[in-house]
């Protein structure tokens, strides 16, 4: 029998430069071939990006405002650099790989159209919703298939700051994570017609995850000077939780009321004003915002991590659904389909982390 995929976990520690380097050296091949190969379909896709000097430069406008807003963390992207024998310029492109879906729709020059798409599923427990009084923050995170080769979860101890636990791809700061303090995160990208040049958002995971005050960590995501639209779920383990819709300019709260999920189109009516035209046009992500809330709703009080995971594995609208396949045909660079799958339980401190489909994989558990 074939043996069951699972994301590595590779250790990190030291000071922020030599965490980079570390991750760099250890991921070497894999960042390298991330680079090229993310390159190459940004390049089919994006007609306005005429060549790779224009796709830098695009990521390069950030960089002023990323270490203002992270000195630290600027050198941590300097040490994967150095260590994977790439240029600074290609980090920060790989680390602007959401950012860079901004430019996807059809109106800014776009070739991969709306139709195609789809995108995470993510959710936020109240203590009081659950089962055994806990928190969980988690997410479905939902790319083309082949980013999947680039899975990795890191578990980093550094100098100064709490230990973390951080899903990421090769190459990258971080997509989601919980720290030791009981701070998690979680997103779902919402494409915003504010994006500009600003903090990226990897920048904003793991500066939110270095704070031990959950006002703090808040602050480093609504305060930020953003490039782009995302919405987060961040909770502690004390039991405050925010589900935060924010474009890169602006931001609004949504009511939780014990337990919330979130997909890839405003909510709030502040923010509606901002979502890009025809984004997702074919309604997966409304049938997957009833679905996820539903099921949340009907289990106030009795939500359990086994309830979670079994809404990450949903296929309600099958294959445009919260547990996200291929159409048939479609190869590995055209598929939109779920990479990964974590649950944080706050109180814990742990992840559990799934390789692609929870529907076939199974979930690891992972210590800090
Ligand atoms: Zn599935």
């Amino acid at each position: 029998m074939e043996k069951m995929k699972e994301i590595p976990v590779i250790e990190l520690s030291g000071s922020s430069y030599e965490i980079g380097f570390q991750h760099g050296e250890i991921l070497r091949d894999k960042i390298q071939d991330f680079y090229h190969t993310v390159y190459d379909l940004h390049r089919q896709n994006l007609t306005i990006i005429a060549d790779k000097n224009a796709l830098l430069s695009f990521c390069r406008r950030n960089i002023g405002y990323l270490k203002k807003y992270s000195p630290s963390l600027y050198d941590e992207l300097q040490g994967i650099a150095d260590g994977s024998g790439l240029d600074l310029d290609a980090i920060v492109f790989l680390n602007s790989f959401l950012e860079l879906e901004d430019l996807r729709p059809p109106e800014l020059g776009g070739k991969l159209i709306s139709t195609k798409l789809w995108g995470c599923t993510s959710f936020n427990v109240l203590p009081s919703a659950s089962k055994n009084g806990k928190s969980y923050v988690g997410q479905t995170f939902d790319m083309e298939q082949y980013y999947s080769k680039y899975n990795v979860i890191l578990k980093i101890n550094q100098n100064s700051g709490p230990s973390l636990l951080v899903y990421t791809l090769a190459g990258v700061l971080g997509l989601n994570g919980i720290n030791s303090k009981g701070i998690a995160v979680a997103i779902n990208k919402l494409v915003a017609t504010d994006a500009r040049e600003g903090v990226i958002y990897p920048f904003i995971i793991r500066n939110t995850l270095n704070q031990v005050r959950i006002g703090d960590a808040f602050g480093d995501i609504v305060f930020a000077p953003r490039a782009t639209g995302m919405n987060y779920q961040l909770a502690s383990s004390d039991g405050v939780a925010w589900t935060i819709e924010v474009s890169a300019g602006y931001y609004d709260l949504l009511p939780i009321n014990g337990a919330m999920s979130h997909t890839n189109h405003y909510i709030s009516k502040l923010m509606r004003k901002y979502e890009t035209k025809n984004w997702l046009s074919h309604g997966g992500s409304y049938v997957r915002y009833q679905v996820s809330n539903r099921i949340l709703k009907e289990n106030i009080g009795n939500i359990n991590l086994d309830l979670l995971m079994n809404l990450t594995k949903d296929h309600t609208n099958y294959p445009r659904c919260i547990c996200a396949h291929a159409f048939e045909g479609q190869d590995e660079y055209n598929a939109f389909t779920t990479i990964s799958s974590v649950i944080f339980d706050l109180k814990e401190r742990v992840m559990y982390a799934c390789h692609e489909n929870p529907c076939t994989n199974k979930y690891i558990k992972i210590e800090m």
